[in-house]
């Protein structure tokens, strides 16, 4: 395990608090390439040290991303009928929260399928994707509206009751910067909803939790005090505190709540991070079922995927 060091002269900015004190908790990313890891000392952030600039990100996405991450630069089968079975369980998990044919708005779209759930189903939905991989899938086959436009071109116009922010909000320089320009994209009783992995609880071993990609790890704590000093306020957690992924909706706030950090949420972090080590992560009861469980629809999925994206495909043939 990388060992903890405090790091008292990093002169990095929280983008959460403000605070400029850090503890290094890693120095090393999932692929055993140089990262350094931090966790805000004022309000239990955890981040890349330094944080890459704007210009850095664009770079990576535009070069290593999908490689990096995926070993596509097309979707495959199997990536298709995930994306869409999920934008399925995304639409049936907040669909009673949102007025019939609300304009539905997601930041990161992805393949797009998220998008066209909601589309089938009534809702005027769009959305905007920065990378271009997919585009013409997203656009030819599935006829999503999807446009490859950056986040902060978009005016703030107020004009789209809901925003849907699936991991994508991990992956921003300045989460802050991003959340107080989307609450400008929404109505004034808009709503935000937005999925994250959860730091609090391990989805994977130590070694294997940090990545380039992922410049913000969030707890429930740290990703709800974000949300609260861009102008949300929660109406519903799906998810517990136990499982890897975070799942909210917000709904936006007249006037932006200026938070009390509570310095105890770094201690929260560091704890959550570090209650299991391999051996311990491993023999978790409920993980070896999850794992036995995630192995055998792996495989099943592997002999459906083909059918399900034919089939798919054929629903929306013009
Ligand atoms: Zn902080």
């Amino acid at each position: 395990m990388t060992q903890v060091t405090q790091n008292e002269d990093v002169q990095q900015i929280c983008d959460l608090c403000g605070s400029s004190s850090f503890e290094t908790i890693s120095e090393y990313d999932r692929h055993n390439k140089p990262l350094k890891t931090g966790i805000c000392q004022g309000c239990g952030l955890v981040m890349h040290q330094p944080m890459p600039s704007e210009d850095e990100i664009s770079t990576y996405y535009a070069k290593d991303y999908r490689r990096d991450y995926h070993g596509e630069s097309k979707p495959s089968p199997r990536r298709i009928m995930r994306a869409w079975n999920n934008g399925q369980r995304i639409l049936k998990q907040i669909k009673s929260f949102i007025p019939e044919k609300s304009k539905v708005f997601e930041v990161g779209a992805g393949i797009g399928c998220t998008v066209k759930s909601f589309e089938v189903d009534g809702f005027d939905a769009s959305g905007i994707e920065p990378n271009t991989d997919f585009n013409s899938y997203t656009r030819g086959v599935l006829h999503a509206n999807v446009e490859n436009i950056n986040l902060y071109d978009l005016k703030e116009d107020y004009s789209r009751d809901v925003l849907l922010l699936i991991h994508v909000i991990e992956h921003f320089v300045s989460p802050k910067r991003a959340l107080t320009h989307m609450r400008g994209l929404i109505k004034d009783d808009g709503l935000l909803y937005i999925e994250c992995p959860n730091v609090g609880a391990p989805f994977a071993t130590f070694g294997r939790l940090f990545h380039f990609a992922h410049t913000y790890n969030f707890t429930h704590n740290t990703l709800i005090n974000m949300a609260k000093v861009a102008g949300f306020e929660v109406v519903q957690t799906f998810t517990d505190t136990t499982n890897p992924d975070i799942q909210i909706l917000f709904k936006k706030v007249t006037i932006p709540e200026s938070i009390e950090f509570d310095k105890q949420e770094a201690k929260h972090s560091h704890d959550a991070i570090f209650r299991y080590n391999w051996f311990t992560y491993n023999l978790r009861t409920d993980y070896l079922l999850r794992r036995i469980i995630k192995l055998t629809s792996y495989a099943k999925e592997y002999m459906q995927a083909n059918s399900f994206v034919k089939d798919l495909e054929g629903r929306f043939k013009s």
